[in-house]
């Protein structure tokens, strides 16, 4: 087969394409399952085959799939015609940033393959953590387990020749409960990266059944609480909502094909422009936030992008000024003949389709942030007079550009003088993005440091659903508006 795509590759450059590249996919699969109040509410499977391939024709793009694989030529040929067509009405010519054509092979860690894990082992999982999650207060729990696993060849016209085995593994429990007033209170746990591992061994049932104790603890907690009071506090942010923080007014609005108005009509554009970079103060000297697709054991890790560009560290916010972006090969030619001067040298290796019959855009790889000086969670409430800690994400509405955002959190507790009192229901915090970033005044060290994963981070038309990581530090804002 790869043969034969390379007859074809060079075939499609004869006849006037200046760049064409496959990605072939001998498999690719998932399985979900779902455990509601104890019964087993879903169990699917999926596996697809097939081959998407773009040609660069006088500027423009033509991309075609196919899951038949006994004519592939034809597929090259329909890629071929769709840019020759698009060529006709092309407005700004696509060119590529330079790269190296590259032979490697990428594989994420994984032991045990979890397609080989029989359906009654996963169904015993999901059984044993109901039980657990089965219990006074708890009205809705529900346990589930996702794994996918996909080998993609990427060849092109370059000289590029990349196999790829990515397993990924999420899961996760979630209790709901109703207080005295009849309002639905919600506590989950995700699966986050522990070790270096994927796969089957992963869903270790003694870490999800502590986790579901701690849940269902804090679920009824929770019930039992007053009021988040409506105010300005010092809000410290655990990973389970800083990670979100991070991806909604860091991540997307650093997307460059959504700061080129890309992504206009469906997910929003961003209030980032060209002329911000190198000079825009995003956030606080605290601030240091990276695009690195390097970590070991992330989703946002996936060794060469679908540009064929090898996975990177990029610093993209550095001591709160902002300094680069998410990237593709094409967006950085664009943006820099548009801004009329070189932002961007070279792409972020940030080009990711979620799967062989859709085109890749600019996709968030790890975006983290860097652990600071601050110390520990209790070093840092010892060093808040009047605070509030929160965690779990319960809602989020964010503006369309990300300049502003409003997020409800599914627990929190009071900070006074230094010390965690007591429990609030109903947490919320808003704020504005610049402002909100340059109002950190503490970023937790290392031990703080967690790796949080994203298996639904949805962009693109039509929808693209992709997953990745975030590495975040527990971090406390200022003057955050509380409780509206
Ligand atoms: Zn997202």
């Amino acid at each position: 087969m790869r043969d034969q795509i390379k007859q074809q590759i060079e075939r499609i450059k004869g006849m006037g394409a200046t760049y064409v590249d496959c990605r072939w996919y001998p498999f690719e699969e998932t399985n979900s399952l779902l455990m509601w109040n104890g019964n087993l509410k879903d169990a699917s499977a999926s596996r697809e085959s097939g081959l998407g391939i773009r040609v660069l024709y006088k500027g423009a793009w033509g991309f075609a799939a196919s899951s038949d694989m006994s004519d592939i030529a034809a597929v090259f040929d329909k890629a071929f015609d769709n840019a020759r067509s698009a060529a006709e009405r092309v407005t700004f010519p696509v060119r590529l940033a330079e790269k190296d054509a590259i032979q490697a092979v990428f594989t994420s860690p994984c032991k045990v393959n979890p397609f080989e894990v029989p359906l009654a082992d996963k169904v015993a999982f999901l059984k044993a953590m109901d039980e657990k999650l089965n219990q006074k207060g708890v009205e809705q729990r529900t346990a589930d387990l996702t794994f996918m696993r996909k080998q993609i060849v990427f060849l092109d016209s370059e000289g590029s020749e990349i196999e790829k085995l990515i397993t990924e593994v999420f899961g996760g429990l979630r209790v709901s409960g109703r207080d005295e007033q009849g309002m639905s209170h919600e506590r989950k746990f995700r699966l986050n990266q522990r070790g270096n591992s994927r796969g089957w061994e992963s869903i270790d049932a003694g870490f999800f059944s502590q986790n579901a104790e701690r849940i269902v603890k804090e679920m009824n907690e929770t019930r039992a609480a007053e009021p988040c009071p409506k105010e300005d506090r010092s809000v410290i942010l655990l990973p389970g909502i800083m990670y979100l923080q991070t991806h909604e007014t860091i991540g997307h609005a650093l997307e460059l094909d959504r700061i080129l108005g890309y992504e206009l009509a469906f997910a929003g554009g961003s209030f980032v422009t060209l002329k911000d970079f190198g000079t825009l103060r995003y956030g606080s000297e605290k601030l240091t936030a990276r695009a690195d697709a390097t970590l070991t054991n992330s989703p946002g890790s996936f060794g060469y992008d679908d540009d064929g560009v090898p996975a990177q560290d990029n610093l993209l916010i550095d001591k709160g000024i902002l300094v680069g972006a998410i990237t593709g090969r094409q967006m950085v030619e664009e943006a820099n003949a548009k801004a009329r001067k070189q932002i961007f040298d070279g792409s972020s290796g940030a080009n990711r389709a979620t799967t062989f019959y859709r085109v890749p855009i600019e996709r968030m790889t790890n975006i983290n942030i860097d652990p600071g000086t601050d110390g520990t969670l209790e070093d840092i409430v010892r060093n808040t007079e009047r605070g509030i800690v929160m965690d779990g994400d319960k809602s989020w509405s964010i503006g369309s550009n990300r300049e502003q955002f409003h997020f409800a959190t599914e627990v929190a507790w009071l900070v006074e003088d230094g010390r965690m009192t007591k429990m609030v229901k109903n947490p919320t915090y808003k704020g504005d993005t610049v402002k909100f970033w340059n109002s950190l005044s503490a970023v937790g060290d290392r031990s703080t440091w967690e790796v949080r994963y994203v298996d639904n981070c949805g962009k693109g038309q039509p929808n693209q659903i992709m997953q990745l990581g975030h590495g975040i530090p527990v971090c406390r804002f200022d003057n955050v508006r509380i409780g509206e």
